[in-house]
């Protein structure tokens, strides 16, 4: 097999294939030899997992997924990639190529088709224009996923990956802490990237909880809650919440009052017991 982050390589099959690259779809295919191998190896590649790749390119990361994992399924929205697919992946017959848009696809069906027996991880270089949907779409879905190992840009993984109460935590934090345990693996140079971003990134592992935080009276009401809190950066909690919610801000202040917060506290100081207390109250308020 021909190595598939060598600069000729890819050329020639860019030649081959009439291929140019997207910067719309996010198409940054990775270089760096080092690095597919350790996504694999830190993301649960391995002999009794079924792997879910978001993106292939032209099939780097699959490529090391494969021959680790016992089986691979890979979503790629491109259909010009999928010729190159069938020339670079020839050597593996335990992958399956999606050609459809991750957004579109139902995951859980996917599962159910390919992994019966299977533990199941997802491993991804994500198109950075949609990094929080598709992974908001992994975590709410309630997927029976271990794992998500995903390449993202440096900033979103500090973000994802922020602690609770801390300045760079966001509505997508609170998201990822509720459905499992995030961490920073390690960071990626742009130089890593065919072509090259303007930013660097790093991969970031999301390990699924057994079991979401206690005590939640209305999911979608505690999202909506944590949504609306951080749509208005840098204002105060029961600013955010009574824009968002179009509700009066003395409501508001009540339910803050109420949950044993300060009238003044911002949404990035929140723990996530305190999120939940606040949304609880503030649901037993305006829901009549
Ligand atoms: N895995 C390859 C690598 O590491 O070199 C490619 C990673 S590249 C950053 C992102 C890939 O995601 C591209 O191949 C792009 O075509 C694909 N992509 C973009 N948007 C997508 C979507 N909505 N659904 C599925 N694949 C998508």
């Amino acid at each position: 097999m021909e190595k598939l982050t060598d600069i000729s390589v890819i050329k020639a099959l860019m030649k081959k294939h009439g291929f140019e690259f997207s910067k719309s779809l996010g198409q940054n295919f990775l270089i760096n030899p080092s690095v597919c191998p350790r996504i694999a190896e830190t993301g649960n590649a391995k002999q009794g997992f079924g792997i879910i790749e978001i993106g292939t390119g032209i099939g780097v990361l699959t490529a090391e997924l494969a021959k680790r994992a016992e089986k691979v399924v890979a979503i790629e929205i491109d259909k010009r990639l999928i010729p190159i697919l069938e020339d670079t992946l020839s050597d593996f017959d335990n992958v399956k190529i999606i050609n459809a848009d991750v957004m579109d696809v139902d995951l859980s069906k996917i599962i159910d088709e390919n992994f019966k027996e299977l533990d199941v991880a997802v491993c991804a270089n994500l198109p950075y224009y949609i990094t929080s949907p598709v992974i908001m779409k992994l975590l709410e879905s309630r997927l029976r996923i271990k794992s998500v190992t995903v390449m993202v840009q440096k900033e979103a993984g500090r973000r994802l990956c922020a602690e609770m109460g801390t300045r760079d935590m966001g509505a997508v934090t609170v998201a990822v802490n509720y459905f499992s345990d995030p961490r920073i693996l390690f960071d990626v140079s742009r130089g890593s990237f065919m072509p090259s971003p303007n930013v660097d990134s790093c991969v970031v592992r999301f390990d699924i909880k057994d079991r979401t935080p206690d005590g939640v009276d209305d999911e979608k009401f505690f999202f909506k809650v944590v949504r609306g809190a951080f749509s208005q950066r840098r204002k105060t909690l029961s600013n955010s919440v009574s824009l968002s919610f179009g509700i009066e801000k003395s409501v508001v202040m009540k339910s803050i009052e109420q949950a044993g917060l300060s009238s003044k506290v911002r949404p990035e100081q929140l723990s996530m017991e305190e999120f939940i207390r606040f949304s609880n109250i503030l649901r037993s308020f305006i829901s009549f």
